[in-house]
């Protein structure tokens, strides 16, 4: 029997009351490769599975959680919002998606805000932005636009981005891909500087490299893009749809070194933890290049995705969870630190997104991961050897200090 025939039988005799984690094995894609839990229920830093067991969420939707589960008050803005006006398309305007873009804006210092979903629709929109900024402005002739990007980068999973990325497994089987891009080593601004044609339009990266496995790059590094950046007339665009919103301990990662981008990406927290909301965020002469019909998309700024957008940004502004991730980021780095443990062969990142380095000797970082479940903690390996610790930004010390226990007794063993 073929692989395809046994699924067919198998579906065929599977009832509606099968494991959910067998009909995900029956019916769906297999893209992912989850962790055996089925999760039913959360709430701030909890997630409860169908047995009604809890455990602590250290990764939180690779940040898409800031907010903690279910926060009440972003719940309620999604809820009151949903009642009233949930999608229009940008056919028409609304009264929520104005004072969205104005808050955002004021908050970030960038000028002007196109609205999408998913991170990857504003990354996509970013390239778009650059090239014809590039044509229009810069004066690089048609077709010939060029974008660097840095190795290991991760902007998501659309073909072009998947074209640009340095990861055998995100490109093997899905060219061909667009032209118009290359990489340049991370961290290395000299590498980048080099690289610069005249037909160069701009230069995207993050900040902190999320999906590579939490890597920091040199002190200075962001101050050194930025200032070759204006010295060719590129555009430095950072993604920060991971390190944005409070994650690193400030507003973007780029505030750490006093460095301001043409043009920047945000998503995952945008959406508190209930919708995706993203966001592409630009320059004037940048933002301008975009007309009526160049760009869009049905769902971006619909209202809900508005509200809610504009309701976790105030949050994440009132409740000061830049700072707080600082505070609570340096104290989960120095408890790592002091479990001084020979497995550890690093630990690093910044604010709350923390990457933990384990000796392939010991066990791999999925091995790690699934022990960390039977004590109660969830989290996902990255890159085979990165535990990532991530929480919601409004964890607590207690709960800091019981993921750091749960990680010490597994590493006994
Ligand atoms: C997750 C991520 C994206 C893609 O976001 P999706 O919502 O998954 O499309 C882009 N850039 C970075 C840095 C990310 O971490």
């Amino acid at each position: 029997m073929t692989t395809a025939a046994r699924a067919a039988a198998l579906r065929q005799r599977a009832p509606a009351s099968a494991s959910p984690i067998h009909l995900e094995a029956l019916y769906g894609a297999h893209n992912y490769h989850p962790l055996p839990v089925v999760l039913t229920r959360g709430a701030g830093v909890y997630l409860f599975d169908d047995n009604g067991r809890r455990y602590l969420d250290m990764m939180s939707a690779y940040s898409a959680v800031s907010f903690g589960h279910s926060h009440p008050v972003l719940v309620n803005a999604l809820t009151e919002q949903a009642q009233k006006l949930a999608v229009t398309s940008r056919a028409f305007h609304t009264d929520q998606l104005g004072p969205f873009l104005q808050t955002l804006c004021r908050m970030t210092g960038m000028p002007r805000a196109l609205p999408m979903n998913s991170g990857a629709e504003a990354v996509e929109t970013a390239i778009k932005a650059a090239r014809k900024w590039a044509y229009k402005v810069k004066g690089v002739p048609e077709g010939q636009a060029h974008i660097l990007v840095a190795e290991g980068n991760f902007a998501g999973r659309t073909t072009t981005i998947v074209g640009f990325s340095t990861e055998a497994q995100y490109r093997d089987g899905f060219g061909p891909f667009a032209p118009g891009f290359s990489a340049v080593p991370f961290g290395d601004a000299q590498a980048l500087e080099a690289a610069i044609t005249p037909h160069t339009a701009a230069f995207i990266v993050e900040p902190i490299q999320g999906e590579a496995g939490i890597i920091v790059p040199p002190e200075g590094y962001l101050k050194a893009v930025r200032e070759i950046c204006t010295r060719h007339n590129i555009l430095m665009i950072c993604d920060e749809v991971q390190t944005g919103l409070g994650r690193t301990g400030a507003l973007l990662a780029c505030d750490h070194e006093g460095v301001k981008p043409d043009g920047l990406m945000l998503g995952k927290a945008l959406g508190g933890g209930l919708l995706p909301v993203s966001a592409f965020l630009a320059r004037d002469d940048v933002m301008a290049q975009f007309t009526p019909g160049d760009h869009g998309s049905t769902f971006g700024g619909n209202p809900l995705a508005a509200a809610v957008g504009l309701a976790a940004l105030q949050l994440l502004e009132r409740e000061q969870l830049a700072r707080r991730a600082q505070e609570q980021g340096d104290y989960l780095m120095a408890q790592l630190r002091l479990l001084n443990h020979p497995a550890i062969t690093e630990v690093r990142g910044r604010g709350l997104l923390i990457g933990v380095q384990i000796d392939p000797a010991f066990a791999s970082a999925r091995e790690v991961c699934e022990r960390l479940m039977h004590e109660g903690v969830l989290t996902k390996d990255t890159h085979h050897t990165v535990v990532r610790l991530a929480p919601p930004l409004v964890i607590e010390r207690a709960q800091i200090d019981a993921a750091v226990a749960a990680l010490q007794r597994v590493l006994q063993r």
